[in-house]
């Protein structure tokens, strides 16, 4: 969810007079319309298997999207674990996400001691730099040193690179120009290694503690971090001007057990933002990130076996814009809808791409029930599985024997 979301909301607010009634009032406002408390709704009612008898698993580690806390939900940030046998590869890494990994690795390890749990994961990929897709990768560098990150192999990590021009103002229709205030203009828009290396130097005080008292290896040593190359895209102007150009995908990664490959999508103004795909020997996932239905997804998605895509309740946003809309609250509502995918639009792009099955994460709101997440089958002739907190799905073919 973007921030426009948030002024989304802001706008919903003030338009309810609910901020004047207080911050209080005005809080408690802004979690219903984000989904309200506590989840009764969220059952999980495991269309998912148990990933039992398959080599390759996709873990769900976190189904919430939007950069906001949910007391009481059962649903923490966006994060999504892909295990291929023993190996384990980590994709985005929102709110509670490095203990949602460590509780997966103690449920699937035969030797869960807690200082080894991180072990088998091998790399860390980030779809695009929203902070509910990043907000706990300081968490898991951090915590993660005490639980074997990085002990045999650097653990990599990929992500976005600098985006390299400010995004525009938002400027509201018949209203006067905004000139917000940038900061850090000198680098505004870092990318994923500038990222790991201000959160080092924030934490400089710790590893130097531990380095030097501990004796432990230096945490700067256990990962390898790469800004994703783009390939040359014959659309592409700037990142303002066309974020998402018509393209083929490109390889990002590639090891013994799997095959990376990615898209950009579209989530404007977000910039790079991407979509991945992992094939192994046994199958493949695709996960969409953050986008609007998208070409370049169904492209990236075409025969996959399991599309992970993020889904918002149309809905909801219905709610939260009651008409009559002025100008400025239906470019706000419209810019909302754009950066993301409605429930049946995402089984719209399910079925195009002959994907075999959807599972719906980065829910929004939080506390959509399963009964609205499978509207998406209306559309979609495959299997759809509303996402809950660490389902485990079994992908492609079974183990043999
Ligand atoms: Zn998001
Ligand atoms: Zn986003």
């Amino acid at each position: 969810m973007c921030q426009e979301v948030g002024q989304a909301v802001q706008l919903a607010l003030s338009r309810r007079g609910l901020l004047k009634a207080g911050a209080g009032a005005g809080m408690a406002a802004l979690s219903l319309m984000l989904g309200g408390a506590p989840a009764s709704a969220a059952t999980p009612t495991a269309s998912a298997d148990d990933g039992a008898g398959f080599d390759t698993r996709l873990v769900l580690l976190g189904t919430a999207g939007g950069p906001a806390w949910f007391p009481g939900s059962t649903r923490h940030g966006i994060a999504s674990a892909l295990q291929v046998r023993d190996l384990t590869y980590m994709i985005d890494c929102g709110d509670g996400a490095a203990r949602q990994l460590a509780q997966a690795m103690m449920r699937s390890r035969a030797d869960p001691h807690p200082f080894r749990l991180l072990e088998p994961l091998q790399a860390l990929f980030f779809t695009h730099l929203h902070s509910d897709h990043v907000v706990d990768y300081d968490n898991l560098l951090l915590q993660g040193w005490t639980a074997g990150l990085g002990r045999h192999q650097p653990l990599v990590v990929m992500g976005p690179g600098p985006r390299g021009e400010l995004p525009p103002v938002f400027q509201k229709p018949g209203q006067p120009p905004v000139d917000p205030p940038v900061a850090f203009p000198n680098a505004p828009t870092p990318g994923t290694a500038q990222m790991t290396e201000h959160i080092f130097r924030a934490f400089a005080t710790d590893l130097n503690d531990r380095i030097r008292d501990y004796l432990w290896p230096d945490l700067r040593g256990l990962v390898q971090v790469d800004d994703i190359a783009l390939p040359k895209m014959a659309g592409f102007t700037s990142p303002n001007q066309t974020p998402s150009p018509d393209m083929e995908p490109f390889e990002v990664w590639a090891d013994a057990q799997v095959r990376v490959t990615a898209t950009l999508v579209a989530h404007s103004p977000v910039f790079p933002s991407f979509a991945f795909r992992f094939d192994s020997e046994q199958g493949s996932v695709v996960f969409s990130g953050d986008t609007g239905p998208c070409r370049n997804l169904v492209r990236l998605a075409q025969g996959v076996d399991v599309l992970v895509h993020e889904v918002i309740d149309a809905a909801w946003v219905d709610t939260l814009f009651p008409p009559p809309l002025d100008e400025t609250t239906a470019a706000l509502k419209h810019h909302l809808l754009s950066a993301h995918t409605s429930i049946e639009d995402a089984g719209r792009v399910a079925e195009q791409a002959g994907a075999k099955t959807l599972v719906l994460s980065h829910v929004i709101p939080h506390n959509l029930s399963d009964e609205r997440l499978n509207l998406a089958g209306r559309h979609y002739s495959g299997r759809v599985v509303p996402g809950h907190d660490l389902a485990t799905i079994g992908v492609g073919r079974r183990r043999a024997g």
